[in-house]
């Protein structure tokens, strides 16, 4: 599951058997979703059964679901073969199918609002282990797509990907990029980079190498306040790369890739919330490509964060528009089972 089409065509040749077997075997994995090498019927049987026995193909096992009342987000928490677990969000709109996906088990930035950090870093995922998330969903969608009495029609793929799960993605930066590799190919899962989002607590260094992969997905930076201070009693990385350096590599990012640059800010009542931080934060962001999202505060146990109410949240954004920053506020989803933005958190899954 870690490999690309010509790594697999290598082991498929070393192993004594023709190319175009590698190029079937890929086709069922990214094309028809097979989640067993027993489902892949142009291969022979004696293939099948050594390939089994050799690999897995579905490394992820789903142990629990939960879907909203609306029936248009899921949860599902994965199994990987060591028993750790990760958390994956299927959100359905009209004409999008957004997956949020985990790139950790767990995650070590400690964000002090986040119900991931609680936990902290159980360990990286593998390349493999981030792809079959998709994968697990696309097949879902396909095959609910079949089934006219279920609610989901079409699309009956996963057409939008976004990097907000477990785990923070520039602390797993190989297998984050050998599965954004993989997802974008177009012998693989073939989305566009487009469709792809990055969201980042602020690696700065990584931001810088993120520029020069050559693939072009959407950069989310979670922000969250505008000075250094206040920055990092949320976020504690930011003792380490503070705001500023924070900003100049999304600049640098920007100048390189032409692409706008979104800011999550989620906003908490009293913390961060106040119209001056709001002025702070427009005078910060002035002259840079980007747009904020303003995330209404997910409440999470053991906690002292409380969200903003929606008259401060609106207010917040008004104050940053009338700053010239585009602004948005992200639309809740997926709270009531736990799905929400911060809440994952396999401990209280399982
Ligand atoms: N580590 C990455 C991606 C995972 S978190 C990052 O930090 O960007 C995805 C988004 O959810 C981030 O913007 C994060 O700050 C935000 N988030 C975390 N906890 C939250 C909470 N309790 N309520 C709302 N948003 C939260």
């Amino acid at each position: 599951m870690d490999c690309t089409l010509s790594e697999l065509t290598e082991t498929v040749q070393a192993a004594g058997a023709p190319a175009y077997r590698a190029r079937q075997i890929h086709e069922w994995i990214y094309r028809k979703y097979a989640r067993a090498f027993a489902e892949m019927t142009n291969l022979p049987q004696a293939m099948r059964a050594e390939l089994a026995a050799q690999t897995t193909l579905m490394p992820l096992e789903p142990i629990a679901r939960r879907v909203s009342k609306a029936g248009d987000t899921q949860k599902v928490l994965f199994q990987l073969p060591d028993g750790e677990t990760v958390e994956a969000v299927l959100m359905l709109y009209n004409r999008r199918r957004t997956l949020c996906i985990s790139s950790q088990a767990g995650c070590a930035m400690g964000c002090t609002f986040c119900a991931t950090a609680q936990g902290g870093l159980r360990r990286n995922l593998t390349g493999g282990e981030i792809v079959a998330q998709v994968l697990f969903f696309a097949r879902y969608l396909h095959d609910a797509g079949e089934k006219p009495k279920m609610r989901v029609k079409r699309p009956t793929t996963v057409t939008n990907i976004v990097l907000m799960g477990m785990g923070e993605p520039l602390h797993n930066y190989d297998s984050v990029w050998n599965a954004i590799r993989r997802l974008t190919a177009a012998d693989g899962f073939g989305l566009g980079a487009r469709h792809i989002t990055l969201s980042t607590v602020g690696l700065t260094p990584m931001i810088d190498r993120m520029a020069d992969e050559g693939i072009q997905v959407n950069l989310a930076v979670s922000l969250h306040a505008p000075n250094n201070p206040l920055r990092s009693k949320l976020v504690p990385l930011s003792r380490r790369y503070p705001v500023d350096e924070l900003l100049a590599s999304v600049r640098r990012y920007i100048a390189k890739t032409n692409r706008r640059v979104t800011f999550e800010y989620a906003l908490m009542r009293d913390v961060n919330d106040s119209p001056a931080l709001a002025e702070d934060l427009a005078d910060k962001l002035r002259g840079i490509l980007c747009h904020v999202n303003l995330i209404p505060l997910n409440p999470i146990p053991d906690s002292p964060f409380q969200p903003t109410s929606d008259r401060d949240t609106e207010r917040f954004a008004e104050v940053l528009r009338a700053g010239g920053i585009s602004t948005t506020v992200r639309i809740r989803r997926g709270i009531e089972i736990d799905a929400g933005c911060g809440q994952l958190r396999h401990s209280a899954a399982a």
